[in-house]
């Protein structure tokens, strides 16, 4: 973010468990902490212009950024008895493989990085190394 931005904030929403070891960065960094809660966002014309939190403060911004705290939902890998990476997401194996022969994994199941291109690619992939092992069953290839 500070490669884009000198003016950097960062809004817990009402979150205070930060240690203080990222307290000390934050301020190394000359990002400012705000951990009221956030009341609303206000724009004009569809842009961002501030940010209202709960006390009342308003805060100046032009763009924001979220980090969502995404967990798997669906109870299908674990009654697949597909194994789990560390983050909660499907282990992915060579070629979009799961845990599990016949599972395979693509895009934000495996909680790795959760872009459309890299969704996208690895539905790519897996189709092929599907069609590869379809192709070794009724082939014999
Ligand atoms: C707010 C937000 C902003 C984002 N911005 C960007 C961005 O700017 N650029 C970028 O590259 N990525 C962005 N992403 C991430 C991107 O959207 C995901 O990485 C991508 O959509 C993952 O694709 P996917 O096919 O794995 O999952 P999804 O797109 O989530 O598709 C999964 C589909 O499965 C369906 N589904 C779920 N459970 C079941 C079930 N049991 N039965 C049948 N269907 C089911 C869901 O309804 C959904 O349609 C953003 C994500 C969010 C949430």
């Amino acid at each position: 973010m500070k490669a884009w931005s000198d003016d950097v904030a960062l809004c817990t929403n009402g979150a205070s468990r930060l240690k203080d070891e990222d307290r000390q960065r934050l301020a190394r960094h000359s990002v400012t902490l705000y951990q009221q809660r956030i009341l609303r966002l206000e724009g004009e014309l569809g842009s961002l212009r501030r940010i209202i939190f709960s006390d009342g403060k308003a805060l100046a911004r032009d763009a924001l950024f979220l980090s969502m705290a995404n967990v798997q939902r669906s109870e299908i890998p674990r009654e697949l008895g597909c194994e789990l990476n560390a983050k909660g997401g499907l282990k992915k194996l060579r070629g979009e493989r799961s845990s599990v022969p016949g599972v395979f994994v693509a895009g934000d199941a495996s909680e790795d990085s959760q872009l459309v291109v890299v969704a996208a690619a690895e539905g790519a992939k897996a189709a092929m190394a599907i069609h590869t092992e379809l192709q070794r069953e009724e082939v014999g290839l």
